[in-house]
């Protein structure tokens, strides 16, 4: 059977769509390799919601392209999908002659057929898994993702993702649930939950309250132990919510997207919560739930975006003292609301800009880490270090996966394996980022 190389590209919702189109191909009998040039088969899954995205696309075609150019395989085949392809075929058609198939984001589910080349009608919308779709789980075997919806109903002017992926669509309850248990029965521990706005859940079908029900239910599996709420949005954090957060398995996680504080930008950005209102917020929740964690995006260089506005920004992010936080350069995106504003800000400003908030939250990313040095913390052990096999690599509840900080665990010569299990770890040294610590025996 022909061998299938499989490049996931952008977020953990590609990913997720990625590990479907491996179930599909896996069950048509397709066998998987991670060198493109051993694949007869060549699968890039594409983001492109902003330029240095697609400019990581381009990279992983250009080397497809020469694998296939020199590939010793007979008919090496490069077939390209999602965000980019559904956002703009036409150029990257243009660009890239040599793929052989191009996929949106509507057909994942026939994968198979593009890749066998029979024809199929294309479908409508966004394509959404539910527990039925197969899934090659490609994440440690100790977490795993859920997507628990497609798309988003929020326009804020810089982004170009409802134009991917539509409107808000929900996944219905049951079939997420159904999808949970069927993970944590095959050993998963943590649940992270994603979509482009998971407290937006629900709204489209009716459902009132839509994620804590959601997790009420999820909070009834036995053996899953971590439940994380990722992708949030500011305007739709409710009582409710934070009442069921307070739960042991829910994670004490929130990330926040806020964009940016200066209420004129964020009037030109087409969103609503100011710095003012974000530092209210963030009291409640912090007044709720004492040790939560907070996480958020911030995006520098939108058109308008002067010293003091930039002023403004720093200032909130000193007040606001967030767990973690990214930071993105603004990119200007066709179709998008905020176009017409042009690009005013220069490149090299953004960067400067991008690094000062990050010196910023340096500093206060290594004062919270200390607070935690000789206490003695829950550790999901998710695999060794690949360098130093002494070493376990982990994750405290306050840290998402791959985009927060680590916990690396001494192992103290012990023998036992204990990876996909929780331990009680004494934290020896904080970093930056990072943490150091041992198993408390
Ligand atoms: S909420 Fe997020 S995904 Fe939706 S439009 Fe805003 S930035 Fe884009």
């Amino acid at each position: 059977m022909k061998k299938i190389a499989l490049i996931s590209l952008g977020c953990a919702k590609n990913l997720v769509d990625s590990e479907v189109m491996l179930g599909y191909l896996r069950n048509a009998g397709y066998k998987f390799v991670s060198n493109i040039k051993e694949a007869d088969i060549i699968i890039i899954n594409t983001c492109g919601f902003i330029k240095p995205a697609r400019q990581e696309a381009h990279e992983a075609l250009t080397e497809a392209i020469a694998s296939k150019n020199t590939s010793k395989l007979p008919s090496q085949k490069i077939i390209v999908v999602g965000c980019y392809v559904q956002r703009d075929q036409k150029s990257l058609k243009h660009k890239f002659p040599e793929v052989d198939t191009w996929l949106g984001v509507n057909d994942f589910d026939k994968i198979v057929d593009a890749v066998e080349g029979i024809p199929f009608k294309h479908a409508t919308q966004c394509f959404l898994y539910d527990h039925d779709s197969p899934r090659c789980l490609s994440t440690p075997p100790a977490w795993t993702y859920i997507k628990i919806s497609e798309g988003c109903s929020h326009h804020c002017g810089f982004c170009a993702i409802p134009l991917i992926k539509g409107p808000y669509r929900s996944r219905n309850i049951s079939s997420i649930v159904k999808e949970a248990e069927d993970l944590v029965s095959k050993g998963i521990k943590e649940i992270n939950i994603i979509s482009q706005d998971s407290t937006y859940y629900g709204r489209d079908i009716g459902l009132k309250d839509g994620l804590p029900n959601l997790l009420k239910k999820l909070l009834k599996i036995q053996s899953l132990k971590w439940i994380r709420i990722l992708y949030g949005y500011p305007e739709e954090i409710t009582d409710s919510l934070l009442e069921v957060m307070q739960e042991e398995k829910i994670c004490p996680y929130l990330d926040l997207p806020f964009q940016h504080s200066a209420p004129q930008i964020l009037k030109l950005m087409k969103r609503s919560m100011d710095g003012h209102r974000a530092l209210k917020l963030i009291n409640k929740i912090r007044k709720k739930i004492p040790e939560i964690v907070l996480r958020t995006s911030l995006l520098v260089g939108f058109p308008g975006e002067g010293p003091k506005e930039f002023i403004n920004l720093k200032d909130f992010v000193k007040e606001a003292q967030f767990d973690h936080l990214g930071v993105f350069l603004y990119s200007r995106e066709k179709g998008t609301d905020s176009y017409s504003l042009g690009d005013p800000v220069k490149e090299s400003i953004k960067l400067k800009r991008q690094k000062e908030i990050m010196q910023i939250q340096a500093e206060i990313s290594l004062n919270k880490n200390k607070k935690y040095l000789h206490q003695t913390m829950d550790v999901l052990i998710d695999g060794v270090l690949a360098k130093n096999p002494s070493v376990y690599t982990g994750r405290t509840q306050f840290q998402a996966p791959e985009v927060d900080g680590i916990v690396f665990v001494n192992r103290n010569n012990s023998k036992n394996n204990l990876i996909n299990t929780i331990q009680k770890v004494e934290i020896t040294t904080p970093d930056v980022y990072d943490l150091y610590g041992k198993i408390v025996k």
